[in-house]
């Protein structure tokens, strides 16, 4: 059966102390019963401490916001799959749309960190998403099969085991404007029909798909409740410790 999931994207944001004190948090306010996991995606300096401090917890594990697509040597700055394994995490999120569009991070480079990170057990979140102009156009359809497959479909089914998908509308990130259930339901249930044409039903029964874009506590029940939606993948509303249980208790 597939996971839940609520993954918090911290970004760049939360000093050392700030970060520590959310963790404590959010540890203090979750129930043991929770039938959802939770990930945490600090920065890579936070990684090490925030994995130590959730170690415990089979229902909290952590991940970094992304790897190098190399796997060790001179390439200065650069944090590999190997040593985001080493610091306790268990996923990474990759191709988050500020990194396609900040940094320039194209598909092809996409496959090879994907193909990175799994071979150092790490899960991959795939994020995915289509700008504004391509949602009034109508194509977004046929840009979300592209960013999956050149991605994702050099995997053999087992790696695909590893992925989670992050559909994130770009035009949602960030601006308040969240996709509604109705629309985000639509391209979930695209993506799953997507990975059974490539792999097979099981494989795509067995994919979490998240929904990424001003997930809040007001919006999370409506959005969650739809039947391809399995959580969240949340930016500013992960850096409140209320909204953020919230949300994990929207299931
Ligand atoms: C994100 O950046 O992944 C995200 C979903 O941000 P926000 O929740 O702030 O829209």
């Amino acid at each position: 059966m597939r996971k839940k999931l609520v993954v918090g994207n911290w970004k760049m944001n939360l000093l050392r102390n700030e970060g520590i004190s959310l963790v404590n948090d959010i540890l203090k306010n979750i129930s043991s019963d929770i039938t959802v996991n939770i990930v945490l995606a600090p920065s890579f300096l936070h990684l090490y401490k925030v994995s130590k401090m959730t170690s415990d917890l089979t229902y909290v594990s952590t991940a970094a916001q992304d790897c190098s697509l190399n796997s060790n040597g001179s390439f200065t700055g650069e944090v590999s799959a190997k040593m985001i394994f080493s610091c306790g995490a268990e996923y990474v999120i990759l191709g988050h749309s500020e990194r396609r569009s900040n940094f320039q991070e194209t598909s092809r480079e996409l496959r090879t960190k994907t193909s990175e990170a799994i071979s150092n057990n790490l899960n991959v979140i795939f994020c995915c998403g289509e700008s504004i102009k391509q949602r009034k156009d109508n194509t977004y359809f046929d840009w979300i099969k592209s960013q999956i497959s050149e991605g994702l479909f050099h995997l053999s089914s087992s790696d695909f085991a590893n992925i989670v998908i992050a559909y994130e509308p770009i035009w949602a990130i960030g601006t308040g404007a969240n996709a509604n259930s109705k629309q985000a339901q639509e391209v979930h249930e695209f993506i799953r029909n997507l990975i059974e044409e490539e792999y097979d039903k099981n494989i795509a029964d067995n994919t979490s798909i998240l929904y990424g874009g001003s997930c809040n506590a007001a919006n999370a029940i409506e959005l969650f409740s739809e039947k391809d939606v399995d959580g969240g993948l949340i930016g500013g509303a992960s850096l409140d410790c209320n909204e953020f249980i919230s949300i994990i208790n929207s299931f």
